[in-house]
């Protein structure tokens, strides 16, 4: 008999860490919407920036609102370039943030353009959004491998500090990423395949590949990566439980790819670019859903019935991608 855990307690104090939100960036977003995350317990989050849809232009001035708003909202909120950072956010209060971007047409063909997004408060970059670029393959393309241009950005990001993320990209691209990275790597916002058929969901071999750097894998909230567009406690408990199976307890975190509700009909944004959200991948789902970080209460519950201890709960909820982070930023 192991001793019975406080769940509301430790849930009070633990690190909550959420490697990745799914609002749609833009520099006309009001960032009072990341008070979905902070009031519902979490303590850091990241946000895109950019994505590869977008001209790169637009990735930087994105950068500059978001930047700014932080800097306009010090009560609440810090724009954390080191682990410290969220550390002293935690303890006064006050919740951290910094920036991702997903996809490297962000880089308009520049490796210098990685210190500099560095130097801005990025600390984690994906290779490819969905389809190829200059850089690596995509997951909903013929995926061309990372190309000598991605082999430099993965060593770069290596020596600047920034988190190297393989989601969205395609399957031989992300082994080339992992095989390249002397840091860990993570899939921020990823889920199994074996638990759920979608090209954006990743293999065994994959989640295998990303254990053996030290990595880990986000678990994504968005219905039709879970599913058959579902969000219930039950099926996300399947996915964490099979990574966990799979590699061990500290290889899983949360990547939620979450988005508050707000005025933004995703189904029409995805529905206008079926080259990156193509046919036949449930993108034309009716009111995508989407789990959220204010059900993570009754997720850990259901670990804890399936098994998790308390440290393999702490783990997921956010020490095992502050470990992560730990490593590779500096
Ligand atoms: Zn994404």
């Amino acid at each position: 008999m192991g001793k019975t855990i406080d769940l509301d307690q430790l849930y009070a104090d633990a690190l909550v860490w959420d490697a990745h939100a799914g609002v749609f960036p833009n520099p006309g977003v009001d960032l009072n919407l990341l008070e979905d995350w902070r009031l519902a317990g979490t303590d850091y989050v990241s946000i895109n920036v950019g994505f590869d849809v977008m001209d790169w232009r637009e990735t930087l001035a994105t950068l500059a609102a978001y930047r700014r708003w932080v800097v306009d909202h010090p009560e609440s909120y810090v724009l954390a370039s080191r682990v410290a950072d969220i550390d002293r956010a935690r303890a006064e209060g006050r919740f951290a943030l910094s920036f991702d971007i997903e996809g490297m047409n962000a880089l308009n063909g520049d490796i210098n353009m990685v210190s500099l997004y560095h130097a801005l408060g990025v600390r984690q970059m994906l290779f490819a959004y969905n389809l190829n670029n200059a850089a690596a393959g995509g997951c909903h393309d013929d995926d061309s491998g990372l190309t000598d241009f991605g082999r430099a950005v993965v060593r770069e990001m290596n020596r600047v500090g920034m988190i190297v993320d393989c989601s969205h990209a395609g399957h031989r691209t992300t082994l080339d990423i992992m095989q390249e990275s002397s840091q860990p790597v993570v899939f921020s916002h990823s889920n199994p395949v074996a638990v759920w058929q979608h090209q954006r969901n990743i293999s065994d071999e994959q989640i295998r590949a990303c254990a053996a750097t030290g990595g880990v894998i986000g678990l994504n909230g968005m219905g039709i990566f879970l599913g058959d567009n579902v969000t219930d406690i039950d099926t996300m408990q399947r996915h964490v439980t099979y990574v966990s199976d799979l590699v061990g307890p500290e290889h899983i975190g949360i990547g939620f790819d979450y988005s508050p509700d707000i005025d933004v009909d995703i189904g029409v944004i995805l529905r206008s670019r079926p080259d990156y959200w193509p046919a036949g991948q449930q993108y034309d789902s009716k009111d995508i859903k989407h789990a959220g970080p204010s059900q993570l209460p009754r997720l850990i519950a259901k670990l804890a019935a399936r098994g998790f201890g308390e440290n393999e709960i702490r783990g997921f909820l956010g020490e095992n991608f502050r470990r992560v982070a730990a490593s590779v930023w500096h």
